[in-house]
């Protein structure tokens, strides 16, 4: 019986929820328990996906594991499952300290013994957790790296018997990837001072490179231990993108119109982008807030703790929010910038749609963006393997951003992934064929005026030189009297913008960054002007490129329709009703226990209750995500919201 902790709660600081007495009775550890059993009783799922036994028999075997999975893809059960089906304690690497509170609340919730020890806890706190993990009172302990270093949680840990080290967002170990933490190398301490203890890594990066990375620091190989790659398709994010000359605008106008009242995060390039983004979107009534480095660290919080706790919150961030961050209903995510690679991208719109509902990453970028990354390449253009690798990765990031077939195939491609079928059906590319044509006139009139003019001007000058404007720059310079000035005026100046664009996208042109934008042609070009090659370019839309999926939505009809709200409106009227009864059953339930929405169930467990309407105990218990704690906790208020439904008369339909 543990009576150490009864004080350390109550100012909402960590408590070790070891005073919760159905936890006693529960008694997960004493029992070693079959993986499928926890699965159902304590989860409150049916059946595992893909590998997930696979693995959590691997490292029950004592075997080590790499696991790469995508985002959402069910990487926590991997470890948490063998937490509850063996002795021991099942210590968890994270680099996500100011998220460690909610995963071990979120595990409390379910009845697991969990607790976490990092720098955000007081000398005492640390000490109360260091005891309970002592006593055998604690199924999972997460831990920051930098405590695993210190020598006296090492001793700690070899007194205690840790049956498993799980290391998650692994690819932090990574000189490759984009994560890096230096203090993710020290890991590799787990080699040689608990050699006997197996180690899961996780990560949803899958860069080959990273992979080797992983297991040279953790010291796996052929003999000891087993690789998971799970697909990375992430089939419900629909991938929509497209170039822009007002992207506040549209983005305002995507939100409206497809994701009403609905949770989404916004990515912005810099800090004063965010905040004017965030500002924007919230004068137009959004409920949107601003999240990045600069900001106090008290506003920060508020703004994460708001957005988490929302049902539907507009988060506008760098990329410095983020990672870790689970969860489920994320219907959307907008990047108002072309990402520095795919890798980041995927990792970035892989936070959409957690829960497995219709989710949108929407994209908007600009000749700049464009500018910008080609300039990164032209920087790094020295010789060196690094230096090599990050030019593959810019170019396919442009090319990415500028392909004219689906998306999805390039992405699961480029991770390795090839797929039989010609085309995904979900990206704009395919649910909407952009066409091309053959525009190697328009193409050789751009670059033969940007020679014209001496390779000394940015695109704006050498546009209204083919567009035949007047003005004193161009008198002065006598280029209304060239050759060039003029033929190409039957192109509206927004056309000549988006041919410019491919052109740099495509490297036959050269905007140097360092002198304003200068153009200049490339080895490429030349061919093109010779006459000996012919170019393709993505026709400009008629109206001016408004995104064709919200063109899509709106031909539908006149209301808008999100994502999300489409899967429920499979649902009857009566049964949407009830939906967003049982929402309001979670609110309250949540603000009670003070914990968040998403820790209470899922919108997909709601969809389920709201479909099948469960009358009782045992119903309700056999819905997905519904486990036998949180049957307990929160089983009654449900059960009750659903009888005063069925009690209710059918509404009149005539
Ligand atoms: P990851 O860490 O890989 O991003 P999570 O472990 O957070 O993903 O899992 C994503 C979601 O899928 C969670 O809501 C989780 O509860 C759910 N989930 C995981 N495994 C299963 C399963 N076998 N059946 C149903 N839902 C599952
Ligand atoms: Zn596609």
């Amino acid at each position: 019986m543990n009576t150490t902790n009864s004080t350390v709660d109550r100012d909402g600081s960590q408590n070790c929820g070891l005073e919760n007495q159905r936890l006693e009775n529960q008694s997960l550890q004493n029992s070693v328990a079959e993986p499928l059993e926890v699965l159902q009783r304590v989860f409150g799922y049916s059946e595992f996906r893909s590998r997930q036994l696979d693995i959590i028999e691997t490292v029950m075997s004592g075997q080590h594991a790499l696991v790469l999975m995508p985002t959402g893809g069910g990487k926590s059960l991997c470890y948490q499952i063998p937490a509850l089906c063996s002795e021991g304690t099942v210590v968890v690497i994270s680099p996500l300290i100011a998220l460690m509170d909610d995963q071990v609340q979120a595990l409390r919730t379910q009845g697991v013994r969990a607790a976490y020890l990092n720098s955000s806890l007081s000398a005492a706190e640390s000490q109360h957790i260091s005891q309970a993990l002592a006593h055998g009172e604690l199924d999972l302990l997460y831990l920051a790296p930098e405590r695993l270093v210190m020598s006296d949680t090492q001793a700690l840990l070899k007194r205690v018997g840790v049956s498993l080290f799980a290391i998650d967002e692994a690819h932090c170990m990574s000189q490759w990837g984009h994560d890096f933490r230096e203090d993710y190398l020290s890991l590799s301490l787990l080699v040689t001072e608990f050699p006997d203890v197996p180690r899961i890594a996780l990560t949803a990066t899958a860069d080959e490179r990273t992979r080797k990375e992983i297991s040279k620091h953790l010291g796996f190989n052929r003999n000891n231990s087993r690789e998971f790659v799970d697909s990375f398709d992430r089939p419900n994010i629909r991938y929509e993108i497209g170039s822009s000359t007002d992207r506040r605008n549209e983005l305002l106008r995507f939100i409206r119109d497809n994701h009403d009242g609905e949770c989404g995060i916004v990515y912005c390039l810099t800090r004063k982008s965010v905040d004017e983004t965030a500002a924007f979107l919230a004068s137009k009534g959004l409920d949107a807030a601003p999240y990045h480095a600069g900001l106090d660290a008290g506003i920060r919080k508020t703004n994460q703790a708001h957005f988490l706790e929302s049902d539907g919150a507009i988060m506008v961030a760098t990329i410095a929010f983020g990672m870790g961050i689970d969860k489920a209903d994320v219907r959307f995510v907008a990047h108002m910038n072309l990402p520095k690679n795919l890798e980041a991208y995927y990792q970035e719109t892989g936070r959409a749609g957690r829960d497995g509902l219709p989710s949108v990453a929407w994209m908007r970028y600009t000749l700049q963006d464009v500018i910008s990354l080609r300039h990164m390449l032209r920087q790094s253009q020295a010789d060196g393997m690094h230096k090599q690798v990050v030019n593959a990765k810019l170019e396919a990031m442009l090319g990415f951003a500028e392909m004219t077939h689906c998306r999805r195939l390039r992405m699961l491609e480029y991770f390795g992934e090839s797929r039989s079928s010609e085309s995904c059906g979900n990206c704009d590319n395919c649910l909407n064929p952009p066409t091309t044509y053959d525009a190697t006139v328009a193409v050789q009139m751009a670059l033969s005026c940007v020679y014209r003019t001496g390779q000394r001007f940015g695109v704006k000058y050498v546009i209204d030189v083919l567009t035949g404007q007047l003005n004193e720059r161009i008198e002065r310079a006598g280029h209304d009297r060239i050759s060039t000035y003029g033929i190409g005026s039957n192109i509206q100046a927004r056309e000549w913008q988006s041919i410019f664009r491919q052109l740099i996208a495509r490297g036959l042109l050269h905007a140097d960054m360092e002198s304003y934008g200068v153009l200049q042609l490339t080895e490429q070009a030349r061919p093109v002007l010779r006459n000996e090659e012919i170019i393709e370019l993505r026709e400009f839309p008629k109206d001016g490129g408004r995104s064709a999926y919200a063109k899509g939505q709106r031909d539908r009809g006149p209301k808008k329709k999100s994502a999300a709200q489409a899967a429920i409106a499979d649902l009857s009227p009566d049964q949407a009703a009830l939906f967003e009864e049982l929402r309001a059953v979670r609110s309250q339930a949540a603000s009670d226990e003070d914990i968040k929405p998403y820790m209470v169930f899922h919108d997909s467990t709601l969809l389920e209750m709201a479909t099948v309407q469960p009358a009782n105990r045992e119903e309700l218990f056999a819905i997905s995500g519904v486990g036998e704690n949180k049957l307990e906790r929160f089983g009654g208020a449900f059960l009750d919201a659903l009888e005063d439904f069925r009690q209710r008369p059918a509404a009149d339909t005539d």
